[in-house]
Parts: structure tokens; C-alpha cells; sequence
């Protein structure tokens, strides 16, 4: 039995019997016969299921969130957040079974039409960092397009999952369309990269994880999609509005306790700025309200687990440069206060790895051409902020981050309207967007002879 513990109060919420290789391949099986009716279910009938599945997550959004807090100790304002992305990421592509054009070639001797064919069974691996999200982001595009879904939660956040896949049955989505395989990734996560009715893996993870599990894809040229780490800049230029910079840059890296792939973390600070940021940034970590998730007023919950907090901590030995830190608070539940570390050598590996945690670094340049090179001294290449006023400045910068999704002159990036992924070691094509459905679909092509 796997325990589902409230990181929180460290209680157990829940257990649960891991899947076998063998119940994975039942699965797999049921939804190779789920796919093919799925595929042939008219368009507009697909649409109107979605949006009635939307409909389902939203009547339950409480319930949902409530279960995110117990078991991943998000605060209950952003599980709830959550939950109602995944109704909004639903609606957004219900709209698409109805647009999923081909084109018509002009070519001698007949016609020729392309059709977006669904790629089959969909294997879709996600973390437990934001389990209701990053599962919405494959599973609706994957329905939208025609395939199945084998959903594989994080073997110590599954219980979301598990009730959204309670939800589309009871909106009408046929059985096995979309089923959920709770178990250890090393067993049903490997399982879903190697069975070869399975033609496509959504993963996101961790990068080590992910090259993994690309190795594994490519002995059968299976389709793949990869979300995977960062260490992502935040650049603040003296010509920026250094108020804002500063009083939003622990949102930037303390939201959901640094367990967040696009975290800003590591702060790049203009010198003649620095004094003036570092006495702003102060007040605005010390002020981040960390504590009881159930709270409608906490901003920063525990981490996820003793032994992730003891990798968190390590990068923070006791000689470590803390320039300042916020509270946390003292009994059960996995807790860190929100660290900020400088000045630090470019050599530490606080500043060159991905923490995954509530610790920020905060490093000065001296200008524009050496903001990028810092920003770009990393394997990693997700997200990032430009704090600037001046726009020619804000758009060379962006240009020449190397870096799927970069803010200016504001903290977040990811919106479901947006392509989202990373350059570089971060991952590997794109989720969300307009465009997303795409990666769900092979290009057919057929020349009809006319003569
Ligand atoms: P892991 O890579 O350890 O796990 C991710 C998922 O993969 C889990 O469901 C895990 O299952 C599963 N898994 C583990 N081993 C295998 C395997 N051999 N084959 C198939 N699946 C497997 O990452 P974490 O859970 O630690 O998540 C944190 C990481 O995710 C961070 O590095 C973060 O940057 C990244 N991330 C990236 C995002 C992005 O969009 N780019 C977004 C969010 C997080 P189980 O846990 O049950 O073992």
C-alpha cells in the first residue's frame, strides 16, 4: 500500500494499492478499443462532451481543491485556482474537435487532402507539483484530437486525478476514454513508455526522469513530449520599476513553495539597483504568509515531503550567505521559510541547480550584455522575467534569453491561452496554446485520382 500523507500535518489522507505492469497493460488494452469508437464519435457530439465534462469539474471545484490541499499542502486559494483551470483548459479545447482542418493541395491528375489523424493511446505522466493543471493540459488537447488517455499521477498525489476521471464518466465521456493508473512511475510510468500500443508520452517531470524516458520512446519512434526542469532569471534593469520588481519577485519564486518549474530563481540585479532591490525585497519575503493551507489567507504551504525539504535544505548549509529569510512554522508538516541567499559564488550549486524549493538567489550584473550571458549560463531553459522601461531593451533581452516563456515586467508567464515548454535541457516540443491539439494528431495524406 502506497500512503497519501497531508505534507501539511504529515497525517495520511489516504492509501492506495499501486498498479502492477500487468493492470497496467489491462488498462492499455481497454483503452487501445476505447480509442477507436472515440475517434469515430462525430465532432460536434466530442465537443459537447468536453464542455459537459467542464460543467462536472465545476460543480465540484471545492471538493477538488480540497482534495488538493490535503494532499499536495497547496494553499486552498491556489488549489482552487487549479481546479478551475482544469475546467477552463476543457472549455478552451472543446472548441477544437469542430476546427481540426486539413488542407486540400493543388496537385496534377486529382485531388489531395490531409486529414489530422489522432496518434491513439496517449500516456500521460505527471508530477505531483501541480497535479490538476499539468494533467489538464494533455488530457483535454489528447480528447479534443480523437486519442484515449492513460493518465499516471505521482504515486504521492494521484487522489485529483482519480476523482477528475469519476467526472468525465459521470459528464457522458465514454468508458476507458481517459482512465487514471496509479502506481510508481519505475513500474506503470515505465510500462506506458514501453508498450507499443501506447504511440505517444506527455511527461513532465524531472529532466533526469525525462531523459529517461526519451531513451525509452525512441526504441520505438514513439511520439513524445517533454516538460521538464528550469532555473529560470529574473532581470531586473535600474531603468525598471523597482517597487514592482521587487514586491512581486517572491510570488515569482515562493508560489507553491518554489516547487514550481518556472520559478524565478535566481534574481539578476542591475549593481547600481542592487541596495535599493534588496532593502525592498526584504519586507515584501518576510511579509509571504506561510502556514495552515486550509487557511483562505495562506500564501506559502509546506513542501511536499521530509526527504524533498531535506534536498531543499542542503543547498542552505549552515555557512550558507542567508541575506534574509521569511517565517515558517514550528510542529508537524514539511516546512521551509522563504530563503533569499547573496551574495553567491556562480559555482554554487544553489545558484546552477534547479532547488525546487523557497530559495532564491540574488546576483548583481553590471548591464545589458551581461544580464543575458548570466541569464543563459544554465543547461536549463523554461522561463524567466525582464524588469525594464525601456521597450527597445525589453524586446533585444527577451530575444536573446534562451527561454520558452519570458515575462516582462511581470512575474508569471504561463497562461493556457499561450504555448508553453522549454528550450534547451527544459523539455521538448509545446503544451497549451492554439496549436496544442496538433501534437495529438499524425498529418494523413491522400491523393484521390480524377482521372
Ligand atoms: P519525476 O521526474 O521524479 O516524476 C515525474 C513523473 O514521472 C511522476 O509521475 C513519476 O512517478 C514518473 N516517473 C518516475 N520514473 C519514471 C519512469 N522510469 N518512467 C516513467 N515515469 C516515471 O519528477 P518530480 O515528481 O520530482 O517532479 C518535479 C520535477 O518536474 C521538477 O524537476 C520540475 O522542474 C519538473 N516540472 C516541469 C514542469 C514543466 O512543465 N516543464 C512542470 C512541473 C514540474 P512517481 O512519482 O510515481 O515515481
Amino acid at each position: 500500500m502506497t500512503a497519501i500523507v497531508n505534507p501539511a500535518t504529515e497525517q495520511p489522507v489516504s492509501q492506495l494499492e499501486p498498479a502492477t505492469a500487468e493492470q497496467a497493460d489491462e488498462v492499455i488494452a481497454r483503452a487501445v478499443a476505447a480509442q477507436r469508437r472515440w475517434r469515430d464519435v462525430a465532432p460536434g457530439d466530442r465537443a459537447r462532451l468536453l464542455r459537459r465534462f467542464a460543467e462536472q469539474v465545476d460543480a465540484h471545484i471545492d471538493e477538488l481543491a480540497a482534495l488538493e490541499t490535503a494532499e499536495a499542502g497547496h494553499p486552498v486559494g491556489a488549489a482552487t485556482w487549479e481546479a478551475g483551470q482544469v475546467r477552463d483548459v476543457l472549455l478552451y479545447y472543446s472548441a477544437a474537435p469542430e476546427r481540426l482542418s486539413g488542407r486540400q493541395i493543388p496537385v496534377p491528375g486529382g485531388l489531395d487532402v490531409t486529414f489530422k489523424e489522432p496518434v491513439g493511446v496517449v500516456g500521460l505522466i505527471v508530477p505531483w507539483n501541480f497535479p490538476m493543471p499539468i494533467l489538464s493540459w494533455g488530457l483535454a488537447p489528447a480528447l479534443a484530437a480523437g486519442c484515449s488517455v492513460v493518465a499516471k499521477p505521482a504515486e504521492v498525489t494521484p487522489l485529483t486525478a482519480l476523482r477528475i476521471a469519476e467526472l468525465a464518466l459521470d459528464a457522458g465521456l465514454p468508458e476507458n476514454v481517459f482512465q487514471v493508473l496509479a502506481g510508481k512511475g519505475s513500474v506503470v510510468g515505465q510500462r506506458l513508455v514501453d508498450h507499443p500500443a501506447v504511440r505517444k508520452i506527455t511527461f513532465t517531470g524531472s529532466s533526469e526522469v525525462g531523459r529517461q524516458v526519451m531513451a525509452g520512446c525512441a526504441r520505438q519512434v514513439k511520439r513524445v513530449t517533454l516538460e521538464l526542469g528550469g532555473k529560470s532569471a529574473n532581470i531586473v534593469f535600474a531603468d525598471a520599476d523597482i517597487e514592482k520588481a521587487a514586491a512581486t519577485a517572491p510570488q515569482a519564486v515562493f508560489d507553491n513553495a518554489g516547487q514550481d518549474c518556472c520559478a524565478r530563481s535566481r534574481i539578476l540585479v542591475e549593481a547600481g539597483v542592487l541596495d535599493r532591490f534588496m532593502d525592498l525585497l526584504e519586507p515584501a519575503v518576510k511579509a509571504v504568509r506561510v502556514g495552515d493551507p486550509a487557511d483562505a489567507a495562506t500564501e506559502m504551504g509546506p513542501l511536499i515531503s521530509a526527504e524533498h525539504r531535506a534536498q531543499v535544505a542542503s543547498y542552505v548549509p549552515d555557512d550558507a550567505p542567508v541575506a534574509f529569510r521569511g517565517s515558517a512554522p514550528d510542529g508537524p508538516g514539511f516546512w521551509y521559510p522563504p530563503t533569499v541567499l547573496a551574495p553567491l559564488s556562480s559555482q554554487s550549486p544553489a545558484y546552477t541547480d534547479e532547488i525546487f524549493g523557497p530559495v532564491v538567489t540574488v546576483t548583481p550584473f553590471t548591464d545589458e550584455a551581461e544580464a543575458i550571458v548570466m541569464a543563459n549560463d544554465t543547461p536549463y531553459g523554461l522561463s524567466g522575467s525582464i524588469w525594464t522601461g525601456n521597450v527597445g531593451r525589453a524586446i533585444r533581452v527577451a530575444r536573446s534569453v534562451e527561454a520558452g516563456n519570458l515575462s516582462v515586467n511581470s512575474h508569471s508567464s504561463v497562461r493556457y491561452w499561450t504555448p508553453f515548454g522549454g528550450f534547451k535541457q527544459s523539455g521538448l516540443g509545446r503544451e497549451l496554446g492554439p496549436d496544442a491539439v496538433d501534437a495529438f494528431t499524425e498529418i494523413k495524406n491522400v491523393f484521390i485520382a480524377a482521372d
